[in-house]
């Protein structure tokens, strides 16, 4: 750098100078500090109201080939072992699954959003953002509170607010369109995929293995599922890329609903499948895995590291530690 100074003369020179040495400066800068964007990349599926029972007796082809490439538990607790006020519905249950703590920390209680604590105990989008500020997020949702209390610091926000009966089998079509489009994108790093029809279709037959339409719902959503994984294994470097999948829900249900649920086992106890090259199977592994352990495992596949002042209640669950 200092043999450039010593051939400054005059303001042409000096500004060349000057220029030269920012670029230089700048090649140091990169080499030296850490990667702006993750080497590793990770796709999460959000199914809402989805019982594990109602998703083994669904035809669900795509998920069933994501849990071939890696596993799925059917013990997930949508509520920890702390005591916690919060009701089973979708306000807490998306909350905790996005931000990996539980509801005494991020303040949702219910689907009002009433005194939240989510720009303390943010989307994990935002641990993303702080480790890897390059890094492209993208988010695509259609229950619209999720978009306008949760999410953080995505580069591409969907959301195709849904009402009346029937309109999430169509929004969640849409979706899984934008999301495909977004992962098709070289650039782009982690996505967040939500889908609504199922737990529209409780609400309305019945959240049961025996209900048809229900079955059915989860069937159609399995169809999505497998729009958007196609369209991860269809990217040029797919192989080298080691995406991690992480599909779960927010609660299960009784009867049409699914509040009041934190002694129902078909309320509170549901499942999540992690799939991809990096998972690690271990024979007779029956600890149970949480809600909160979502936003963990994501974190951890990309190569972060947890912060304790981040106070997650999530692990880590199926890849290693
Ligand atoms: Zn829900």
């Amino acid at each position: 750098m200092f043999c450039f100074l010593d051939h400054c003369h005059g303001k042409c020179a000096n500004l060349v100078c000057i220029v030269a040495i920012g670029l230089l400066s700048l090649a140091c800068v990169s080499a030296d500090e850490p990667s702006q964007v993750p080497t590793k990349h990770v796709l999460v599926i959000g199914i809402d109201g989805t019982r594990a029972d109602a998703l083994n007796a669904a035809d669900t082809p795509h998920l069933d080939a994501l849990i071939k490439r890696g596993r799925l538990w059917e013990n997930t607790q949508i509520l920890g072992d702390r005591p916690t006020e919060n009701d089973t519905v979708s306000g807490p249950g998306w909350s905790s699954f996005l931000t990996g703590v539980w509801a005494d920390k991020h303040g949702v209680q219910d689907n009002r959003f009433a005194g939240n604590q989510l720009d303390q105990f943010p989307h994990f989008f935002s641990y993303i953002r702080q480790r890897y500020p390059a890094a492209r997020l993208g988010s695509f949702v259609d229950w619209a509170p999720i978009q306008q209390y949760i999410v953080r610091d995505a580069d591409v926000d969907v959301c195709f607010e849904s009402h009346g009966a029937g309109e999430y089998a169509k929004s969640d079509k849409k979706l899984a369109d934008a999301a495909a489009a977004f992962l098709r994108q070289p650039e782009s790093d982690v996505a967040m995929v939500y889908f609504g029809a199922a737990d529209e279709t409780g609400h309305a037959n019945g959240f049961h293995p025996s209900i048809k339409a229900y079955t059915d719902s989860i069937a159609t959503i399995d169809q999505r599922v497998g729009e958007v994984v196609a369209a991860m294994l269809s990217r040029e470097n797919y192989e080298s890329e080691d995406w991690l999948v992480i599909v779960s829900t927010d609660h299960g249900g009784r009867g049409t609903g699914h509040g009041g649920g934190h002694e129902v086992p078909e309320i509170r106890q549901t499942w999540m499948i992690v799939s991809g090259s990096a998972v690690v199977v271990k024979p007779n592994d029956i600890e149970p895995t949480y809600v909160v352990d979502v936003a963990t495992t994501a974190l951890k596949h990309l190569g972060i590291d947890l912060d304790p002042a981040w106070q997650l209640d999530g692990k880590a669950v199926g890849i290693k530690p």
